[in-house]
C-alpha cells in the first residue's frame, strides 16, 4: 500500500456520526485507493471529533487523522485551511475527496490555490484506468444536458468535490478498528479574517434533510395539477412518514421549492420506496431515484414511461388514488388516544 500516495478524505460529521456524505466518500476512496494500489485515509476536525473520527475505520478506511478541538466548531475556513495545509503537504495525497456541501464547496477551492493545484467540483462519478490509473472525474455539465469527462494530468494532488447521493455509502464492518493518529494542530494560534457571529436555521432545509434519510419519498409531478394536488401528496407522505419531493414542473410552478427537485439537476435519493405521482419518467427526473429499493408509479396514463422503471404501478387519476388511500388508511388507523 502506497501511503504517500493516498485517497485523502475531508470528512464532515453530522449528529454525533460521520455524514452521509463522508461514508459516500468513503466507499467512492476505496474503490480508487485499491485500484491504485493506495491507501484510503481519512481527515476530521472538529469539536469532540475522536470518538466519530473512529468510525471511519468501520466504513473503510486504512488511516484516519484527527485534531480535536472547540476552534473547529463552527466551521471558518482560515483556520481549517492553516491547519490542513501544512498536514497534506507532509502525506503527499495524490486526490483529495470532499463532500461538495456548504463547507467543501468553500473549502475545497481555497485548499486548491494554497496547495497550488487544480480541483473538479460537483462529480458524480469517477472512472479509474485501471492501465496507468489515472482518473477521470465526471460531472454535469450545460446545466445537465450532458456529462463531461475531466482530467487533471500531472496535477498533485487532484482536488475532487462529490455530489451527496451520487453514491452508496460505504458498506459498515463494525468491529473494524485502529489507531486515529492526532494531527498536529489545535488550531488555537491561528488568526482567522472572519468571525462567527450566529447561526440561523433556515426551516425549509428541515424538508431538504428528510430525503436523505426517509425510508419513503414521495415525488409529486405535473400530474397533480395543483397545489391542492400536492397537499394530499403532503397528507399521505405525513401519514406514511415519508418525504415529499417534486419534479421540475412543480417546483417551476412554486408549488414546492427547488430544493425538493429531484434528478440531474436536483438531489439525488435512495429510499427504500419511491412513490413517483403524476410523474411521467422523464430521464432527468429518474436520474435521481433510479437507486430507490422500489419505485411504485400512480399515473393516468397506462403507456407512461414510468411504468417501464418502476417496480409496482396503479393507473388511474392520482388525485382519486390518494383520497381512496387516505380514507382507508383513516377507517382502519386505529382512533387517536
Ligand atoms: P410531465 O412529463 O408533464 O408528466 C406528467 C405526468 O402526469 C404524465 O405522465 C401524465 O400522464 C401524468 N398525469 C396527468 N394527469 C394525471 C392525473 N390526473 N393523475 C395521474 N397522473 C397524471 N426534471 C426533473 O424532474 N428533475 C430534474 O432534475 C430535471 N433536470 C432537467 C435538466 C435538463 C437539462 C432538462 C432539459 C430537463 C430537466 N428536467 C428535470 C425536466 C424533465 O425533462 C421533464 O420535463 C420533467 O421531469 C417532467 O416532469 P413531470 O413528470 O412531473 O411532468
Amino acid at each position: 500500500m502506497d501511503w504517500n500516495n493516498m485517497v485523502l478524505i475531508i470528512g464532515e460529521e453530522e449528529e454525533d456520526r460521520l455524514s452521509t456524505a463522508t461514508r459516500e466518500l468513503l466507499n467512492l476512496g476505496k474503490r480508487i485507493a485499491t485500484n491504485t494500489g493506495n491507501a484510503l485515509g481519512l481527515v476530521l476536525l472538529g469539536k469532540n471529533i475522536s470518538p466519530i473520527a473512529q468510525q471511519g475505520f468501520e466504513y473503510g478506511a486504512d488511516r484516519i487523522f484527527s485534531a480535536d478541538s472547540p476552534v473547529f466548531n463552527p466551521y471558518l475556513a482560515d483556520i481549517f485551511l492553516d491547519s490542513l495545509v501544512p498536514e497534506i503537504q507532509t502525506h503527499g495525497p495524490a486526490l483529495i475527496l470532499l463532500p461538495h456541501s456548504d463547507r467543501g464547496m468553500d473549502l475545497a477551492p481555497r485548499l486548491a490555490f494554497r496547495l497550488e493545484t487544480k480541483l473538479v467540483t460537483d462529480c458524480e462519478d469517477i472512472r479509474i484506468n485501471k492501465q496507468n490509473g489515472s482518473l477521470t472525474f465526471i460531472k454535469p455539465v450545460f446545466g445537465g444536458k450532458t456529462l463531461g469527462n475531466f482530467r487533471l494530468q500531472d496535477h498533485k494532488p487532484q482536488i475532487v468535490t462529490m455530489r451527496e447521493g451520487a453514491v452508496d455509502s460505504a458498506p459498515s464492518a463494525p468491529g473494524r478498528k485502529g489507531e486515529v493518529e492526532t494531527l498536529n494542530t489545535s488550531g488555537q494560534n491561528i488568526k482567522a479574517r472572519v468571525r462567527f457571529i450566529r447561526k440561523e436555521v433556515d426551516k425549509s432545509l428541515v424538508r431538504v434533510n428528510r430525503l436523505k434519510t426517509a425510508n419513503l419519498v414521495i415525488g409529486a409531478g405535473r400530474g397533480v395539477k395543483s397545489p391542492e394536488g400536492v397537499t394530499l401528496v403532503e397528507q399521505v407522505a405525513e401519514l406514511l412518514d415519508g418525504a415529499v419531493a417534486a419534479s421540475r414542473p412543480v417546483v417551476d410552478s412554486d408549488w414546492l421549492p427547488y430544493s425538493l427537485q429531484i434528478g440531474l439537476t436536483g438531489k439525488k435519493v435512495h429510499p427504500r420506496t419511491y412513490i413517483a405521482v403524476g410523474i411521467s419518467g422523464a430521464v432527468q427526473h429518474m436520474a435521481g431515484c433510479l437507486k430507490s429499493g422500489k419505485i411504485v408509479a400512480i399515473n393516468s396514463d397506462e403507456s407512461a414511461p414510468i411504468f417501464r422503471m418502476s417496480h409496482y404501478g396503479i393507473v388511474g387519476d392520482c388525485r382519486a388514488v390518494l383520497n381512496g388511500f387516505l380514507d382507508e388508511f383513516r377507517k382502519t388507523a386505529p382512533a387517536p388516544g
